[in-house]
């Protein structure tokens, strides 16, 4: 792996099947004058055809060793290499209008997904390499096993859209789970018809807390009989079969 000896605890697993990465960077698409930023450049694998199709990019990554790489190979007139942990990064440092990529470690990727959460303002659109779990349970829809609480606070923020499957094979070290490639793409704010965020975080967070428990059960502290019935919410369905649209108007009720 060119010198480089994989670190575990960064997670860091290399693509190296051309074909995965040519379809990825397909998908992205990137023009020469857009902001593209690459959480976790690692050994270049997306970064190389990254930086043959923009001006300039930025990389955001936490490895010295790799970043001393970086440095060696590419001019700052080229690349802005951004030291350090993408979980406490500003991204709005860098502008607006941004395009994130990553081939994200596996071990931060929801509280990476979280904290982005904070700049779609900011933001474009993502194109992220996640265990396909993780993919699944964004993409869920009601009824389904794994329609959770981060199904529903994505899907209210981004619309998403599952891109690329991808063998454990493709990598090197290969992991021992099966990735998938995902596209989430911030919603206008027009679309965004909560009151209050951290209202409709509270109810799903509730609601989750018991996932098989009715929402009568679940949300008795906070909804009564009452305000179900004005809502036009059955209060015995479960947290898993609610529509997001539902939590939404259980927040501004509650708002
Ligand atoms: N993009 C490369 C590829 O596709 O082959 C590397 C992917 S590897 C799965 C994850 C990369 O993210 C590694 O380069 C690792 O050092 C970096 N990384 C891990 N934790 C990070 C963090 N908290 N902030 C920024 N980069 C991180």
């Amino acid at each position: 792996m060119k010198g480089h000896v994989a670190r575990k605890r960064f997670g860091q697993n290399f693509l190296v099947d051309h074909g995965i990465i040519a379809a990825i960077i397909s998908a992205i698409d990137p023009k020469r004058d857009e902001t593209v930023v690459e959480i976790g450049p690692g050994l270049g694998a997306i970064t190389e055809p990254l930086m043959a199709r923009v001006d300039h990019l930025h990389v955001v990554e936490i490895d010295r060793d790799l970043i001393a790489r970086l440095k060696k190979q590419h001019a700052p007139d080229r690349m802005t290499i951004h030291e350090g942990d993408a979980l406490a990064f500003d991204f709005a440092s860098i502008g607006k209008d941004l395009r994130l990529v990553g081939n994200l470690p596996y071990n931060i990727s929801t509280p990476l997904l979280f904290h982005l959460a904070e700049y779609v303002d900011i933001v474009r659109d993502m194109h992220f390499m996640l265990q396909k779990e993780v993919v699944e349970r964004m993409v869920a829809e009601p009824g389904d096993a794994d329609f959770g609480r981060m199904s529903v606070m994505l899907q209210y923020r981004f619309y998403l859209e599952w891109l690329i499957d991808v063998p454990p094979e493709s990598f090197n070290p290969a992991p021992k789970v099966d990735s998938a490639v995902v596209r989430l793409i911030p919603k206008p704010v027009s679309e965004l018809n909560a009151k209050s965020q951290e209202k409709l975080s509270q109810v799903v967070l509730t609601a989750f807390s018991q996932r098989r428990k009715m929402l009568r059960n679940t949300m008795k502290s906070l909804l009564s009989e009452a305000a179900f019935a004005e809502l036009g919410i059955d209060p015995t369905l479960r947290a898993e079969d609610v529509p997001v649209e539902d939590y939404v108007r259980i927040a501004n009720y509650l708002s």
